[in-house]
């Protein structure tokens, strides 16, 4: 059991106004700030995380915000939809709550799960979804008391040319099943764990490609453990014929990234070492964290970084 790809670890997606992103996710929907550090690669662009009271995997939301970057386009070949888990009943709440901000939400049905979804000011798909018993821990704010807090993510949903080939990636390698069909929309799910364990996938040969930019996904990440079991998981991908990286110190946790057949950046990551690492659990997200390779220039890099207030 515990060698095995425990659902969502986190889902990763671009913005364009840093300020704007942070206040939407922590002012508007109320998900807590767990990390504000930069892009490893990229360090003068903030990367934010935001997620539950604990940071817990299968929570974390992270943004890179490149002001500039112009909007980009939802299509084939991306994740396209992120699936929040909310508490039965509190769908009225968001509904107006989210009408007191001027962002339009649309009610919905999927798989006989009701639902409500919107875009973000990026244009980021988003689902707020009833779930069924889900007993995650949630951040709460003034305004959304718990009955009403994000649980964490309930699914993700890839918009795919093909189905077949990302499937079997998804169940091959990674341990999923195929749950359930109608059209073209397929779930697959794990019972590894039991929330934040189920994948989308619409299939619609004649959707143009996406464009990466602000507003859409970067790559999704599965969970596992540890790094240990996390090198299992190259080898398996290896042995299907795909390429994958080596392994990469996240400092919060160690990743491997491959592209799926269907065109979707899918990384792999640890449990270990987590949010904690560097700052206590109750100081998450309130000090800049930099990767120790970029401290010793700490103060050019916040001259740098867009401002926040
Ligand atoms: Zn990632």
């Amino acid at each position: 059991m515990e060698n095995r790809i425990l659902g969502l670890h986190h889902i990763t997606a671009i913005a364009n106004n840093a300020k704007r992103n942070l206040d939407f996710y922590t002012q508007v929907l109320g998900v807590r700030l767990v990390k504000k550090t930069v892009n490893f690669d990229d360090p003068g662009t903030y990367h934010f995380y935001f997620g539950n009271e604990n940071g817990t995997p299968g929570t974390i939301l992270t943004f890179f915000p490149w002001e500039g970057i112009g909007q980009g386009t939802n299509g084939s070949g991306l994740a396209t939809h992120i699936g929040y888990a909310v508490q039965k009943g509190s769908l009225e709440f968001w509904k107006k709550r989210l009408d007191q901000f001027n962002v339009k939400t649309q009610e919905n049905e999927i798989f006989g799960e009701k639902m409500i979804r919107f875009n973000d000011p990026d244009g980021l798909q988003l689902q707020f979804i009833e779930a069924p018993e889900d007993n995650r821990k949630v951040w709460t704010t003034e305004e959304i008391k718990e009955e009403n807090a994000l649980k964490g993510f309930h699914n993700v949903t890839l918009t795919l040319r093909k189905a077949d080939p990302t499937l079997k990636v998804l169940t091959d390698i990674l341990g999923y099943d195929l749950q359930k069909q109608e059209g073209n929309r397929f779930r697959v799910a794990t019972d590894a764990i039991e929330t934040a364990n189920l994948v989308d996938i619409i299939e619609d040969s004649t959707i143009p490609a996406g464009r990466n930019a602000a507003g859409t996904n970067h790559h999704i990440a599965f969970r596992v453990k540890d790094d240990t079991i996390l090198m299992e998981y190259r080898e398996k991908v290896l042995a299907a014929g795909l390429s994958i990286t080596p392994k990469i110190d996240r400092d919060y946790f160690y990743s491997l990234y491959f592209r799926e057949p269907g065109g979707v950046l899918f990384e792999i990551a640890t449990d270990n070492p987590g949010f904690t690492v560097d700052e206590p659990l109750n100081e998450l997200g309130t000090h800049l964290k930099l990767p120790k390779q970029y401290e010793g220039v700490r103060g050019k890099i916040e001259g740098v970084l867009p401002k926040l207030s």
